[in-house]
């Protein structure tokens, strides 16, 4: 069974063969992991720490 990939929409295997499932292979796993980490997603996190510039210790 194939699925469209969510990243680059090419269809990908979705079986345990796949370990990238759902998508089509490790590249658009980590493109989609890196588009949470821009923030394109929003976790519903405290603000307070990334609102605060604390220096380094
Ligand atoms: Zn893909």
């Amino acid at each position: 069974m194939n699925v469209p990939c969510p990243t680059c929409g090419k269809p990908a295997a979705l079986s345990v063969d796949n370990p990238y499932r759902p998508f089509c292979g490790e590249r658009c796993k980590l493109a989609d992991l890196g588009s949470w980490l821009n923030g394109d997603y929003r976790l519903p996190v405290s603000d307070a720490e990334s609102d605060t510039e604390a220096p380094d210790p």
